[in-house]
């Protein structure tokens, strides 16, 4: 299956047994540019424990990872690379547009004209709410956490 341990690119670079260029590592997580870049300088954040999904990763971990998201965007900032804005991005979930099941968390800067951008029909999925909706759906998350 796509989430087995076996065949995972992000395992085979904890493991020693892909290159990888290192920026951060710890007992938790390793951090590093991807090959496949949305502009110079874009970063993932990778746990070391093989975690398909946000749902297999541990909240000390998850918070961990924000906390170095943070570093790691002071960085960017500070760096070589242009950069005039940062996005972190985080895909859970195939319809989401994960692509490698080892949870990963990307920070890379923006720039007008970097080419980046999300695409969204609105007409697809666009219905004006109500305040009557918008309770509606804060008491149904809400009582979901
Ligand atoms: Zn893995």
């Amino acid at each position: 299956m796509k989430e087995d341990k076996e065949n995972c690119i992000f395992c085979e670079i904890i493991e020693g047994r892909s290159p990888v260029s290192i920026v951060y590592e710890d007992d938790k997580i390793i951090v590093f540019p991807t090959i496949e870049p949305v502009t110079a300088s874009h970063m993932l954040i990778v746990p070391k424990i093989h975690a398909p999904y946000l749902a297999d990763v541990d909240e000390e971990t998850t918070l961990h990872i924000i906390k170095i998201a943070r570093k790691v965007s002071e960085a960017i900032r500070k760096s070589k690379y242009q950069c005039e804005g940062i996005n972190w991005f985080l895909a859970d979930g195939e319809a989401a547009e994960q692509e490698v099941f080892h949870f990963h968390f990307h920070v890379y800067p923006r720039f007008k004209g970097d080419g980046f951008g999300f695409k969204y029909d609105r007409s697809k999925n666009f219905i004006r709410t109500t305040r009557q909706d918008l309770d509606h759906i804060a008491n149904e998350i809400k009582n979901l956490l």
